[in-house]
């Protein structure tokens, strides 16, 4: 049999454990970082099927690793849980209602990327055993991909160090390996003490933290024309003062977030905008103290999985929806925005893709996206960066939504658990453990993904969280 059939036959056996990880994660939907049940859940269920299980690492409480067999080659499947606030929302109902107003949804799928990546751990753990080959399997429990920067904080404390290769996917609309970078990431609270006063009677004796706030943001906005168009600062207000006008405040805290698409490029940046927030300090007599938040690193393509990954996708073939799917991919396209179908080639054209590769008619993707290598980030930014510069790292995404569905919303909410998402899974579970079945065959092609990470990655990792920065639980 060859080693698509195998894979294939072993994912098929974990389906039910599958959609059991995707049903029970997407019912917990907790805040990341704050994944108690959900790891909890996960932890029993690796033990219960002859896994190891640390738990708690890198100083997260819900964030884990999960291992079965020894030795090398260590590879990685990474697995997030977290969910989203206000995108609470009843399993695959094409209309907007929530299970429970305002309380955290799956809105980005991260149930179903937990649940298959499970299963490819799973399924690559029955192909070793079955076939007598040494090695190890690891699936990484990370916590709080959407807020706190779980798997920084893994790579910080060296857990990818060993590992020779990391597979991972996403939930999304498309079926695509991963071929661009996406945006480093760094974010800071900067909080303006002065001192209060009337704002009538004795203005000069008051020192206003709300003034060195609005000052920062103007030398910021300021500071926009003078660096790279690609990079994005954005802010937003925790504390404008208070409610008074008649009172100097003395109290304000802005929330910053610096992008680029290099890591060190937004370091740059960054060390601008804390420059920038002094100088306000200085100009209105107040103090400023500035937090370290959370950091995340772009990503560092490799080229030589990524390829490899493909090749494992074209193999298993696009995932097979029926009638009923694609009935239920309909219901929830009427209820898109003209511009969430309309963003659909453009997106395709930034990633190097001919547009004319997908039908806008079909309500769901059935082909697979060809690999096209750009140098290029993607707005938005995700913790697998780090690892990417670790260990070599490949993703792709796989249709579970229909095409069209926007990120973060209450649609991604409801068809992550439904019947178009368990079939995206099991794809999804086959590619990933099909990739890692072909590039333990490989020995020569593993040491052309290393030497790649090291030519590309430009020596060791470095985390771009300060070492005394703590997680933020
Ligand atoms: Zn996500």
């Amino acid at each position: 049999m060859d080693k698509k059939e195998m894979i294939s036959g072993f994912v098929d056996r974990h389906l039910e454990d599958i959609a059991l990880v995707n049903d029970t994660i997407w019912e917990f939907a907790e805040p990341g970082m704050k994944e108690y049940k959900s790891a909890a859940f996960y932890g029993s269920f690796f033990e219960e099927r002859g896994f190891h299980v640390d738990m708690g690492v890198a100083e997260v409480p819900t964030a884990f690793v999960a291992s079965w067999g020894e030795g090398h080659p260590i590879i990685g499947f990474l697995g997030e849980y977290d969910a989203l606030p206000t995108l609470s929302q009843e399993a695959a109902c094409p209309e907007k209602c929530p299970v429970t107003e305002g309380a955290y949804g799956q809105g980005c799928g991260h149930n179903s990327l937990g649940a298959a990546a499970a299963g490819a751990a799973l399924a690559f753990r029955d192909y070793l055993r079955e076939n007598g080959l040494p090695g190890t399997v690891r699936y990484y429990g990370c916590p709080g991909e959407e807020y706190g920067s779980g798997k920084v904080f893994m790579a910080r404390a060296g857990l990818f160090d060993d590992a020779d290769i990391c597979l991972t996917w996403h939930p999304g609309d498309m079926n695509q390996v991963k071929a661009t970078s996406s945006l480093a990431c760094i974010s800071a609270f900067f909080e303006f003490t002065g001192v209060s006063a009337h704002a009538a009677a004795n203005p000069h004796l008051g020192r206003s933290a709300l003034d060195a706030c609005e000052l920062m943001n103007i030398g910021v906005n300021y500071l926009r024309e003078h660096i790279i168009p690609e990079a994005r600062v954005h802010y937003a207000y925790l504390n404008a003062g208070g409610i008074a006008p008649n009172v100097v405040h003395d109290k304000a805290k802005i929330h910053y977030f610096v992008r680029a698409p290099k890591i060190r490029a937004a370091q740059e940046i960054f060390q601008r905008v804390q420059d920038i927030a002094e100088g306000a300090a200085k100009m209105t007599g107040t103090r400023m103290q500035m937090h370290f938040h959370e950091a995340l690193s772009d990503c560092c393509n490799n080229r030589t999985l990524e390829r490899l990954m493909q090749e494992a996708f074209e193999e298993i073939g696009a995932p097979c929806f029926d009638a009923e799917d694609v009935a239920l991919a309909e219901r929830f396209r009427k209820t898109f925005t003209p511009g969430d179908l309309a963003d659909i080639p453009a997106t395709l054209e930034g990633m190097g893709i001919d547009p004319a590769c997908i039908s806008m008619d079909a309500p769901l993707h059935t082909g697979i996206l060809p690999y096209t290598p750009i140098e290029r980030a993607m707005p938005g930014s995700t913790d697998v960066g780090d690892v990417s510069y670790c260990v070599p790292t490949a993703q792709c995404t796989v249709a579970t939504v229909a095409l069209g569905t926007p990120g973060h919303s209450w649609q991604m909410t409801a068809q992550s658990r439904s019947s178009i998402a368990a079939r995206g899974n099991a794809v999804a579970a086959k590619v990933m453990a099909l990739t890692a079945a072909k590039a333990i065959a490989d020995p020569e092609l593993m040491r052309k993904a290393k030497e790649e990470l090291a030519r590309t990655a430009g020596g060791k990792y470095e985390c771009p969280i300060p070492a005394d920065v703590k997680p933020t639980l």
